[in-house]
């Protein structure tokens, strides 16, 4: 968290500060901080910097949704500086702010094309639905390799943000036929699809499915979790979690949260509903119990209430959460930064994100 990062700078001798090492470290924590201007300042500090200044500065741009800024860097770092580490570092950057141009110029010029640059290359083209693409780029990779696992979770990934049921069951067919063995990847296929079934509104389909598969591979699936500082405390909290002492007001915060929001044209989208509703929950109730909304609303009822919240969370962040984290920013006039199991997001005081939607 920001002002832990910055305490343990400050305790750092100014003969250690200065050392490259040191530089290098601090520039990937404050990118992942997601305090990309204290990242540059060290960067603009380091005199003769190493493949390793540009790799982390080029991965604190990456992280943070700044494609452009990656890219552009990665053209300014000497040739013979640039390293497979570099190379999968601008690509994921530009995978991530949609950026397929950059991305396919860098990924032809790249002559020694490895499994994890292919494999940034086709999430790159499955976050713009260009599967046909990437799927193109895995057959030819098989062609002379054995099949890598990650490629197809990220195939299959596109097609749940495009909720292309067909595509997906496809994928993950062809998962489990390859990789039999690789049940903590399979189970997160499995998470994948029923909720695309249940974001096309198929719930039974979606719970039949998940639980027999699930049941089949014998694995537990990874809970939500999201964790906060509040007066100097690391707090998690999980989905639907009453277990906080200030839960009420957590709630009640949420509530008021969602009828602002409701009043300047907030729209539930039940699409990324990844269940049926029990008994007294209704489609908003389901949707803002997700753990990350939780603890903001808790750093939201702390007096005074802060300008800036960290938050990180140890899955990807849902595409309701991911919109409404933008009206809540916008609402409280307040930086919400939110680490996800993918990315860094920015939520700033004018609703809009840092990663431009493309997560
Ligand atoms: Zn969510
Ligand atoms: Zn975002």
């Amino acid at each position: 968290m920001l002002h832990h990062c910055q305490y343990i700078v400050n305790q750092i001798p100014s003969n250690i500060l200065s050392k490259i090492r040191t530089q290098n470290a601090l520039i990937d924590m404050w990118g992942k901080c997601g305090s990309i201007e204290k990242a540059k300042n060290v960067f603009n500090l380091v005199v003769d910097r190493a493949t390793l200044t540009y790799t982390a500065m080029i991965n604190a741009f990456g992280l943070n949704g700044m494609g452009s800024q990656a890219a552009e860097l990665y053209r300014e770092m000497p040739n013979h500086l640039r390293d497979h580490v570099s190379q999968i570092c601008v690509l994921n950057a530009c995978s991530h702010a949609g950026l397929l141009h950059e991305a396919r110029t860098i990924f032809n010029e790249i002559s020694l094309k490895t499994e994890s640059i292919i494999t940034t290359m086709v999430d790159c083209l499955s976050r713009l639905f260009m599967f046909d693409e990437a799927q193109k780029l895995i057959e030819d990779y098989e062609k002379t390799n054995t099949p890598s696992i990650i490629m197809y979770m990220s195939l299959l990934s596109g097609a749940r943000n495009n909720r292309n049921s067909n595509l997906s069951e496809k994928i993950y067919k062809r998962m489990k036929t390859l990789f039999p063995n690789a049940k903590e990847s399979l189970a997160a296929g499995v998470v994948l699809l029923s909720n695309i079934y249940s974001s096309i509104g198929k719930h039974e389909e979606a719970k039949t499915f998940r639980s027999n598969q699930i049941e089949e591979l014998g694995v537990k699936v990874k809970v939500g979790l999201s964790w906060t500082e509040i007066k100097g405390h690391i707090v998690h909290l999980k989905a639907h979690d009453h277990s906080h002492p200030q839960s009420t007001e957590i709630y009640a915060k949420i509530d008021r949260l969602k009828s602002k929001a409701i009043e300047n044209g907030f729209i539930f989208d039940s699409s990324w509903m990844t269940r049926s509703l029990n008994e007294n929950e209704t489609i908003e109730s389901v949707l803002c119990g997700h753990s990350e909304l939780l603890v903001i609303a808790l750093n939201l009822i702390q007096e005074p209430a802060p300008k800036f919240i960290q938050v990180v969370k140890n899955l990807r962040v849902c595409g309701h959460c991911h919109e409404f984290t933008k009206v809540i920013a916008k609402i409280e006039q307040c930086d919400i930064v939110v680490r996800d199991a993918n990315r860094i997001h920015h939520f700033y005081p004018n609703g809009q994100c840092s990663c431009q939607d493309h997560f």
